[in-house]
């Protein structure tokens, strides 16, 4: 079996552009105009190169945004009065503060100080207590991007075995808690594995989707995985490549080739997960505006 391609590339697009009508449609309506903040310290190239991606992102969609840039020596409390006044400012639905920041500030502190409904990252302690209360928040969007990619993929979830490898607060448990929620799309029963976990070839064969966030570039083979399952790779990772211009490529957790070859259907890195991660920013963005407005 040669699996279908996920093209991620592909439904961010689709989603952009209902996102696109739906803009349009606030400010033609409602005079409201979805703005997001996003606060860059220091210049870390990769950092530099995300919110690039952010901002232009917003500029497609009609979404309001501002680049607040800072140098790598800015201290704590001046981090932190720029998000409290962020918080205050009615102009911004949300507020992302670009990771990784300067060594010297307590990246905890920066992001629990953003007010929680400005939290479009979906990150904050209260948004992450909101979604294992099963209540309305913001969802973490790399998680939600993989919820996102199945449900408009047309791959069924509920009462399918997920199996998740990795269990980072970013990436891993969210998407577990995301989709063994009592609601569309989810209502899977899920297993977690780890570094702890024994035997894992043993767990990732049970799956009828596999969703992998571990860092560790190829380390999913076909041996892992079962005949027709969903594979999904949330990993990124760059391995040196002399061919490349650049001297390295980009893979995933995932050995693609060699997979795809037993897989019903498979994401690709690049061009699978990574595109809907900055698609749930902007859709959470718009959520946030229509919130705060009480629509
Ligand atoms: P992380 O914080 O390093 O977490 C990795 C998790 O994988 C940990 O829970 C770890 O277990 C587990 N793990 C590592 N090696 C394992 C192994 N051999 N067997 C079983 N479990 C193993 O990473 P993350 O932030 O979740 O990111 C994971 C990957 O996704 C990275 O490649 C990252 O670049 C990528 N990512 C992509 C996007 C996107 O938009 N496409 C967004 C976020 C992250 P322990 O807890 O036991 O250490």
């Amino acid at each position: 079996m040669t699996a279908r391609i996920l093209d991620g590339k592909a439904l961010a697009a689709d989603m952009r552009a209902e996102m696109k009508l739906e803009v349009a449609r606030l400010k033609q309506e409602h005079d409201l105009v979805p703005g997001l903040a996003v606060v860059l310290v220091g210049d870390d190239p990769a950092s530099v190169s995300y919110v690039k991606g952010k901002q232009k992102a917003c500029g497609e969609l009609g979404v309001y945004s501002r680049e607040l840039k800072f140098d790598a020596d800015l201290s704590e409390e001046e981090l932190l009065r720029v998000v409290s006044q962020l918080n205050g400012d009615d102009e911004i639905h949300g507020i992302l503060v670009q990771l990784s920041l300067p060594e010297g500030l307590d990246e905890g502190r920066v992001l629990n100080a953003i007010n929680p409904d400005k939290d479009v990252d979906g990150l904050h302690p209260v948004n992450l207590g909101r979604l294992m209360r099963g209540e309305e928040g913001f969802l973490p969007c790399t998680p939600h991007g993989v919820q996102k990619i199945l449900v408009r993929s047309g791959i069924e979830v509920a009462g399918r075995h997920v199996v998740v490898v990795g269990r980072s607060t970013l990436v891993g448990r969210p998407v577990a808690n995301i989709l063994t929620q009592k609601s569309e799309g989810a209502n899977a029963t899920v297993t977690i594995c780890h570094t702890g976990t024994r035997d894992l070839a043993s767990f990732t064969r049970q799956a009828d989707i596999l969703i992998v966030a571990a860092g560790r570039p190829r380390m999913i083979t076909a041996e892992m995985v079962k005949e027709g399952a969903t594979v999904i790779d949330v990993g990124v990772e760059q391995v040196a490549d002399p061919t490349r211009k650049r001297g390295y490529r980009l893979v995933g957790d995932v050995d693609f080739d060699g997979v795809r070859e037993k897989a019903g259907a498979i994401t690709p890195v690049p061009g699978g997960v990574g595109p809907m991660t900055i698609t749930l920013l902007l859709f959470n963005t718009i959520l946030a505006a229509k919130r705060a407005q009480g629509l």
